[in-house]
């Protein structure tokens, strides 16, 4: 009774709602652990420079969203 299967109204959907669109990054200068907004829309792997909210330094961040819509988030000391 409580078995929904019907599938059809069940769509993949990539530009909606599953994909992580904040993350904890930890500042490689300073160590403090970061919450950062992320946009899902710019593609499965993103590479930019954001500065650090607490020390002012540049990340070099690396953005990688899994097929689940989890991300992972790189941040290095920038050049
Ligand atoms: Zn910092």
């Amino acid at each position: 009774m409580a078995t929904p299967d019907d599938a059809e109204d069940m769509e993949w959907d990539e530009d909606d709602a599953t994909f992580a669109s904040e993350a904890d990054v930890t500042c490689p200068y300073c160590g403090e652990v970061v919450s950062i907004t992320l946009d899902p829309g710019g593609g499965t792997v993103q590479s930019y420079v954001e500065d650090c909210e607490i020390c002012c330094r540049p990340w070099q961040l690396t953005v990688t969203y899994e097929h689940d819509g989890s991300v992972e988030v790189t941040a290095e000391e920038g050049a």
